[in-house]
């Protein structure tokens, strides 16, 4: 049976490339590289033959694994973007919806405050308000 179990994957911050600790359906552990230039190694002894050429299929594996992270990762990404543009869109909007509140804020402000006269209670003068403010 060509099973093969993923340990760890080990990031080669250097270079870019990873390596793969992995464990196969006998129990034999391995590793395998995948680097950039398109370099695959192996300890297996088939992959220890091909040299920095290796494609058993425990580098078949490895690969079909970081493809499938490479798609996940693409996906998670446009998802974080997509959300950040419907972030930036309700901000927008809630934006807009405050100026408008506060503009009709201060329209009804205005309206509120009519031309009004009032009559002094200390001296019974007759006091005019022009929006709020006294008129001499
Ligand atoms: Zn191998």
């Amino acid at each position: 049976m060509k099973q093969v179990k993923i340990l760890t994957r080990y990031e080669l911050k250097n270079t870019g490339g990873v390596i793969y600790h992995i464990e196969n359906g006998s129990h034999a552990r391995y590793y395998t590289g995948l680097y950039t230039s398109g370099d695959c190694t192996c300890t297996c002894a088939h992959g220890q033959s091909a040299g920095s050429h290796a494609h058993c299929y425990h580098v078949d594996h490895c690969q079909k694994r970081e493809a499938a992270r490479v798609v996940a990762n693409k996906a998670a990404a446009a998802e974080v973007a997509a959300r950040r543009q419907e972030d930036a869109l309700a901000m927008a909007e809630l934006a807009a919806e405050i100026a408008h509140e506060s503009m009709r804020e201060m329209m009804h402000a205005t309206a509120r405050m009519p031309e009004r006269t009032r009559r002094s209670s200390l001296n019974d003068r007759e006091l005019h308000f022009v929006d709020g403010i006294l008129m001499r």
